[in-house]
């Protein structure tokens, strides 16, 4: 299975035979920085089009920022503060600007899964972090394009869910590691 925290930044991991998938030097795979948009906006990591500069929340409020002079009508800037979940909430309601993040947002998040899906063959994806809680919305609008960035005969192989755990799902995957070790 492989999962994906959608939060400030987009974290994730590769768990093969129960265990994280780890590297030469321990790390677990740095999934955020799949570069899903070539020449995109530029990432903390110092690249362009990486993953979490597209479907990060920091990513999704910048997105959506930038439409406040094309569409100062948006429900987005009715809001106080712009958020995640004001975007994601506002799409739900219809509205334009709101749509067009999320699409490009849930669009480079199953070009990045559909990259994955090839790499790993990974029979579950998970996707937790603060902005999972967009829920239905978030996992159809993924589940929609994945069929454009899969090769055939993969279809139908892997599910995509949201994480029970949600923001809890760090915490409890560092603990099972220092229990597996000392059992
Ligand atoms: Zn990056």
């Amino acid at each position: 299975m492989l999962g994906l925290t959608l939060g400030t930044g987009v974290g994730g991991g590769v768990i093969t035979h129960g265990m994280l998938m780890t590297g030469s030097l321990g790390y677990g795979g740095e999934l955020g920085h799949t570069i899903v948009e070539p020449g995109g906006p530029l990432c903390g990591c110092g690249s362009h089009g990486c993953l979490e500069s597209l479907a990060s929340a920091t990513a999704i409020v910048n997105m959506a920022r930038e439409f406040s002079k094309r569409f100062p009508e948006s429900l987005i800037f009715a809001s106080p503060e712009i958020t995640a979940k004001v975007v994601f909430d506002s799409a739900r309601a219809g509205d334009l600007a709101a749509t067009i993040v999320v699409e490009r947002a849930t669009r480079a998040l199953a070009t990045a899964i559909g990259n994955y899906i090839h790499v790993f063959n990974p029979e579950h994806i998970i996707i937790g972090g603060g902005i999972s809680k967009a829920g239905d919305l978030l996992i159809d609008s993924i589940q929609k394009k994945m069929p454009e960035y899969v090769m055939p005969s993969f279809h139908g192989t892997f599910s995509i869910t949201l994480s029970k755990l949600v923001e809890n799902a760090g915490i409890k995957g560092a603990a099972s590691i220092v229990f597996y070790r000392i059992s």
